[in-house]
């Protein structure tokens, strides 16, 4: 069995990118920039900020934080984005998720420039993506996406069980597996008898949001099994599949922490490079 080290594989693309960002500056005398707004004190969103913004530093993207009270009125927020989608400086913008309840989110996502939507949820880069044609796509299953081409080259003709539909990840999932050509099954919270669809399945990507759902006897020999969970439990952080005992029928398999995790931001930072070089080349 291998373990599929996400912490490597996206060092490794953090190094590229610095690279990139290198060779843009010599030949732009500019670098991406990236802005991401928090709005309230959500503790996890703050972790998260506070780590893109020193992974965005780290590789040279020009990273700003703009930091608004919980209490924040909706326009403010929507003129905000409507400034920054006319900033040249600004190569990405960022809405960390959660919203409070009182700001539309679909509001503000439609808002955002579908050129500087580094997080792929504009109806335009969704649309764009299911269509095949070229778009922002959704960090995490991106990151999903670059470990199992690092595990499998071929992955044409593979059946893809994807466990969860959400558009952060189920869907956009779906469709990244079937631009690699995979047969894909996408199963969700009211399908009959997941184990036997898994139990199919020659990839398996969890993103439910139950701890260990995925068990050992529902996985075939040979498997390869990404877990995108990250569930909180008293004997700490766990995620949608039961690593021990998977583990032990796979191929390969994410580990959580440090599988599926650290590739989302390293690949909001290649997003943001994305979004940088296509506004240079208009
Ligand atoms: P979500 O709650 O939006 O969606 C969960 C999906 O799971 C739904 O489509 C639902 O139908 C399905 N589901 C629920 N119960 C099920 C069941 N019993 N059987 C089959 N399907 C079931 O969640 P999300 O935002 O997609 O996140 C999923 C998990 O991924 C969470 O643990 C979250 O913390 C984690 N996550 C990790 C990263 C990362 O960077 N690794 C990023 C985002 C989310």
């Amino acid at each position: 069995m291998k373990k599929i080290d996400g912490k490597k594989v996206a060092a490794d693309l953090r190094l590229e990118l610095k690279k990139k960002v290198s060779e843009l500056k010599s030949k732009y005398n500019a670098v991406p920039g990236l802005t991401v707004i928090l709005v309230g004190e959500d503790a996890p969103s703050k972790i998260y900020v506070k780590n893109k913004e020193k992974s965005a530093i780290e590789v040279g993207i020009n990273s700003k934080i703009i930091k608004y009270p919980e209490n924040l009125e909706e326009k403010v927020l929507l003129d905000k984005i409507g400034e920054l989608n006319n900033d040249k400086e600004v190569s990405g913008i960022l809405v960390q998720l959660p919203l409070p309840k009182h700001i539309n989110k679909r509001k503000v996502i439609e808002t955002i420039a579908h050129e500087k939507d580094v997080d792929g949820f504009h109806p335009m880069n969704v649309g764009n993506l299911s269509s095949g044609h070229d778009s922002s796509i959704p960090c995490t299953p991106l990151g999903c996406s670059l470990l199992l081409k690092q595990t499998e080259k071929n992955l044409s003709g593979k059946h893809a069980v994807v466990i969860g539909r959400s558009n952060l990840n189920g869907k956009p999932m779906t469709q990244l597996l079937l631009k690699e050509n995979c047969t894909v099954t996408i199963t969700h919270s009211k399908t009959k008898d997941l184990k036997t669809e898994c139990l199919r399945a020659d990839i398996i990507i969890a993103a439910v949001g139950i701890p260990k759902l995925v068990k050992g006897d529902w996985v075939k020999k040979d498997a390869i099994v990404i877990d995108v969970g990250i569930n909180k439990t008293e004997s700490g952080l766990v995620g949608d599949v039961d690593f021990d005992e998977v583990s032990k029928v796979a191929k390969a398999i994410t580990p959580v922490p440090g599988g599926v995790g650290p590739m989302t931001i390293a690949c909001l930072l290649s997003n943001t490079v994305e979004c940088f070089k296509k506004a240079q080349s208009k």
